[in-house]
């Protein structure tokens, strides 16, 4: 592995670049801080004055349990304004616009291809394929998609959102080997708390052209806070820190965070996290029954997605009793199907009152 190899992949006229010189970023000692034209005073809805100064442009205790929790070193982790800004950074980082592409494989999280149209970068589509054990990313078809169409990132989203499957490791492996010194392989693990799987952060020391992509969002139920990282070569990190914001983590944020990763705060997310898995399975067994419905997904994330006889009328009788679910109907290959967010289980049993009785059965 070679240090300089995945900083060949970054836009040429961004390599060189410092970014923006922030005043917290200098290595200055003192005890009268004039040089942020920040107040002297604390603002009344703050009486501890915990928000007068301007946050740490990456909070390090909040680096170093994120690192902790995720199993990497806190120069591998850039703590982002969710995942979404990760994203977001990776493609403006790395895609010369009107050249370098994105791959992508629908359906799946939108945002990979909504950054990409943003920064003109082209986006390569590799459909997931449906079979016998669910809607799988092909990987021959990604590596050989991607070498001709000239990616520069690969998204590969495991559990999938939508579609529920995962990517084994091996898979994952084959893809940052083929394209290594052409593309970032970025593995978003959003939903990896609920998958039987290992995290690709394990691979991380062996392939310098992964990414890997967490949130406090979901499991965590911090999706307000917005705290998602990224996980990858700490040269990437550097620069990609240079790129973003000053100061992307506000104060209550990062605070809410690292309360929620306090020990008894994780077991609490844990014990949730095993009450989805458990409430997954027993919503999937009862949709599979349920009248009208054609299929429900295996799913490693803590939602289900299901193909119905009649789609609109199943989402109609969701909604007429007050429960609202995810339409998939607009995503490639998905024309008959919804995506239920695995609840509470009296919120489950809401679902399942609508759609086992029959009212959604074409
Ligand atoms: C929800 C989601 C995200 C966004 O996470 P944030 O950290 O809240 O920005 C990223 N990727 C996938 C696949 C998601 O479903």
């Amino acid at each position: 592995m070679n240090a300089s190899s995945v900083l060949s992949l970054v836009r040429e006229d961004l390599r060189a670049f410092a970014g923006y010189s922030s005043a917290r970023s200098s290595a200055l000692v003192g005890d009268v801080w004039l040089n942020a034209n920040e107040s002297a005073w604390a603002n009344p809805a703050d009486p501890q004055g915990s928000a007068r100064r301007y946050p740490e442009p990456q909070p390090e205790a909040l680096r170093a349990r994120l690192a902790a929790l995720y199993g990497c070193t806190p120069e591998q982790l850039l703590i982002g304004r969710g995942s979404d800004e990760a994203i977001d950074l990776l493609v403006r980082a790395l895609c010369e616009p009107g050249r370098d592409a994105v791959l992508v494989t629908p359906p799946v999280f939108g945002m990979y291809a909504v950054c990409a149209r943003l920064q003109n970068a082209p986006l390569l589509e590799v459909p997931l394929v449906d079979s016998d054990t669910g809607l799988n990313a092909d990987i021959d078809a990604i590596i050989a998609t991607a070498l001709s169409g000239k990616a520069k990132l690969v998204f590969l989203c495991t559990p999938s959102n939508p579609a529920g499957s995962s990517i084994a490791l091996s898979d994952i492996e084959r893809v940052a080997t083929a394209l290594r010194g052409r593309a970032v392989v970025v593995v978003d693990e959003a939903y990896g708390e609920y998958a039987e799987q290992p995290s690709a952060v394990t691979l991380l020391d062996r392939y310098d052209n992964l990414a890997v992509l967490r949130t406090l969002s979901k499991a965590h139920a911090l999706a307000a806070a917005r705290i998602g990282s990224l996980i990858a070569a700490p040269e990437l990190i550097q620069l990609l820190r240079r790129c973003q914001a000053p100061y992307p983590v506000p104060a209550p944020c990062s605070a809410l965070a690292l309360a929620a990763l306090e020990p008894a705060a994780l077991t609490t997310t844990a014990a949730r996290v095993a009450e989805v898995k458990a409430e997954r399975a027993r919503l999937q067994q009862a949709l599979q029954n349920a009248p009208g419905v054609r299929r429900v997904y295996a799913s490693q994330g803590n939602y289900l997605l299901v193909r119905f006889n009649d789609a609109q009328r199943a989402f109609d009788a969701l909604l007429a009793t007050g429960v609202v679910v995810r339409d998939q109907r607009a995503a490639p290959q998905l024309g008959d199907a919804l995506r239920i967010t695995v609840g509470s289980p009296a919120e489950n049993d809401r679902v399942l009152q609508v759609l086992t009785a029959g009212r959604a059965a074409a």
